[in-house]
């Protein structure tokens, strides 16, 4: 089988809006406009999306496992609804005040996981996040990162990493 090219996603300011704070209601959650668009495009030209979270609310008790599983169906449902096909969904829920994980980015495990069980070529791989730490994660496994402003829009982001055209 032909290892796949895969286009991972941070979470929180690249699918959904980041607040400064977080995300783990429905009612707190807004999908970014274009995103449904870019994952489609994405799928339509044979990359798997994969999403890679922090999700640290877990470790400090804000909420719970269930709430981000049963949160992200909701995501999975909502995109899927507009063709828009997310792989697979990955989430660290440790914070780091109650000891180091290697999950939680810039730890990669997550990552490499994912591209175990996915069959991914790293070489034709990238990872998009807002913050220092998705690109550092990528780096680690030697794929590209690609930092993003907070919120932007994913279809320019794809158009610029020639992702896609048009
Ligand atoms: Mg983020
Ligand atoms: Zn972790």
């Amino acid at each position: 089988m032909r290892k796949a090219g895969a286009v991972f996603l941070d979470r929180d300011g690249v699918i959904n809006r980041e607040r400064g704070q977080h995300t783990w209601k429905r009612e707190d959650l807004e999908v970014l406009p274009g995103v449904g668009k870019g994952i489609s495009a994405l799928r339509d030209l044979g990359y798997k999306v994969i999403v890679i979270t922090n999700q640290s609310g877990i470790g400090l008790g804000l909420y719970g496992h269930k709430d981000v599983e049963e949160l992200h169906r909701y995501i999975h449902s909502m995109l899927s609804a507009e063709g828009a096909v997310i792989d697979d969904m990955f989430y660290c829920p440790h914070h780091p005040s109650f000891g180091k994980c290697l999950c939680r980015k810039p730890g990669s495990l997550l990552i490499e996981r994912a591209i175990g069980k996915h069959q991914v070529d790293v070489s034709r791989s990238v990872m998009i996040g807002d913050r220092d730490r998705d690109v550092e994660a990528a780096e680690r496994v030697g794929m590209r990162g690609m930092l993003v402003r907070a919120n932007s829009s994913l279809i320019d982001t794809l158009k610029e990493a020639e992702l896609i055209r048009c």
